[in-house]
């Protein structure tokens, strides 16, 4: 086109600026930019957003807040287009400073800040951000509504997730397959089953994601034998399943522990849909007859696999062979998942309580060395707990929360309440379990135990107490939170990394298989 006798007009550069960001070319973009410059259309709104687009996702930061900073007028778009970009490359708080330069917002900027925050996983952040923009009167609309409900999920917070909800049906925001299936997760993660059952019935046409987080749902209730009816419904309404369906009806087998059914879905769903099992499916079927013991079972799965097992995978047998004492097997696997998987503190820690659990006590201090020497940090643990519209998060021995001095009395006389009741903390465990929490914390002020206070502290008696948090629950707070769900007689639901464990009158769904 440039050695014709042509002009590039206003529709030529979007177009190949488009074209340039999908192909990855940095070098052809950066001409193109001076081809701009050089054909006057750096006034050209759509052109500059396209500039502003492309150096983002090249990861050029510096040259898109140099276009962007350079142009006249800057619609909603151009400002969207810098805070998503920004959010994309988890530049949160830069994006965050660009949207509180911008001038007239609407609901379109105000999601994009607040799904930056929700894919940051700083759901609280994306919280206020929701309050104020509510302050301010913006409407909300089906993309405000669906991150905001990906908020509520990812912190397990039903009452404002429910809040949501009934706004998206007071107001009549259209829900679409999308945000029906977004509804559906936040009641399965935030602990209530049969709101999402009941949306879920209610849709007229269920789609494939819907489906499948329904399943999905059941499974880390633990109710495996409902996911397999779903299942079979699905079918039945000849909705053909994905890879996705697989994982989740093998997840619900393996919370189950549905050995027979486990193995049955694999074989049948991946013959029978054509379906290409991928690393996760094996991992969760190694998971399923790792932890039944059937460990001739799970090597045979690890040797036809068409892959090299990863981390994940040779991790669910590390687990298993923890969990039921094998030493040798253990000890190889879980040498050979930490060379995998060196940065993830869990891995090291379940070799050192393989080795605690025997005794040797040498090969415990020799892991701790190591992971000092390698600089693995240990996640640290937190759990929320919502109450009259507010989250309350707590960390292990954390003292921030403006009743702390309450919260910890109510634990105290918790403690001293269960332990009338033949509760003996896991002395031994104190060692061991440092894998969730940090060590120098008393394993009494676990972030989850401090939550169950707060609740007890201000729910009224017969309230469910709902916790989330985001590592595993330790054996100590597991075997607590049954005791106290008999002694005070209230149901507790907590929903860990993997699942939900609902105690109930002295025992937990889970049927301490988690
Ligand atoms: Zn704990
Ligand atoms: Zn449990």
């Amino acid at each position: 086109m440039l050695s014709q006798p042509l002009q590039p007009n206003g529709f030529t550069f979007p177009c190949l600026l488009n074209r340039i960001t999908n192909s990855g070319d940095a070098e052809f973009g950066q001409m193109v930019h001076a081809h701009v410059v050089k054909f006057g259309f750096w006034g050209d709104g759509y052109v500059m957003n396209g500039l502003v687009h492309m150096y983002l996702s090249f990861g050029e930061v510096g040259d898109a807040l140099r276009v962007f900073d350079g142009m006249g007028e800057r619609s909603v778009v151009s400002w969207t287009t810098v805070i998503s970009g920004l959010a994309r490359l988890g530049l949160v708080g830069e994006a965050r400073q660009v949207f509180d330069r911008m001038g007239d917002r609407c609901s379109v900027s105000w999601n994009a800040m607040i799904a930056a925050y929700v894919k940051a996983e700083r759901y609280k952040d994306a919280f206020d951000l929701f309050d104020q923009m509510r302050e301010e009167g913006i409407k909300i609309d089906k993309f405000v509504a669906a991150s905001m409900l990906s908020a509520c999920t990812g912190l397990g917070a039903h009452d404002q997730g429910q809040w949501i909800h009934k706004h998206i049906e007071k107001y009549r925001i259209e829900v679409d397959p999308k945000l029906a299936t977004t509804i559906i997760d936040m009641y399965c993660k935030c602990g209530c089953l049969e709101k999402a059952q009941n949306v879920f019935k209610s849709l007229q046409n269920k789609g494939l994601s819907s489906w499948n987080c329904m399943i999905g749902g059941l499974a880390i209730h633990g109710r495996g034998e409902e996911a397999i009816e779903l299942f079979k419904e699905m079918e039945r309404s000849m909705v053909p399943p994905d890879d996705i369906t697989l994982l989740n009806v093998l997840t619900a087998c393996a919370h189950s522990g549905l050995v027979d059914e486990g193995q049955y879905y694999f074989d049948y769903i991946v013959r029978t849909y054509n379906i290409a099992p991928k690393m996760e499916h094996f991992g969760c079927l190694v998971d399923i007859l790792g932890r039944a013991g059937l460990f001739e079972e799970a090597k045979k799965v690890l040797n036809k696999m068409p892959m090299d097992p990863d981390a994940r995978v040779l991790g669910a047998l590390f687990g298993a062979c923890k969990i039921h004492g094998i030493i040798d097997l253990g000890e190889q696997i879980g040498n050979r998942v930490i060379e995998l998987d060196s940065t993830n503190s869990g891995r090291y820690i379940l070799l050192a309580n393989l080795y605690a659990s025997v005794g040797r006590w040498d090969d415990v201090a020799k892991i701790r060395v190591l992971m000092n020497e390698l600089g693995v940090k240990k996640e640290p643990g937190w759990s929320v707990i919502e109450f009259d519209g507010a989250i309350n998060e707590f960390i292990a021995g954390g003292m921030s929360h403006p009743e702390a001095k309450e919260i910890y009395a109510k634990v105290d006389e918790m403690l001293d309440a269960i332990r009338l009741e033949g509760y003996v903390p896991d002395i031994g465990g104190v060692l061991h379990d440092i894998k969730e929490e940090e060590k120098e914390n008393p394993l009494h002020y676990h972030s989850e135990k401090l939550a169950i206070g707060f609740g007890l502290l201000k729910t009224k008696p017969g309230e469910t107490i709902r916790i989330s948090k985001n590592l595993r629950v330790c054996k100590d707070c597991h075997y607590a939170s049954k005791i106290i769900s008999r002694a005070y007689d209230r149901e507790i639901v907590v929903r860990d990394r993997n699942r939900f464990h609902h105690f109930r009158g002295g025992v937990c769904s889970c049927k301490d298989y988690w």
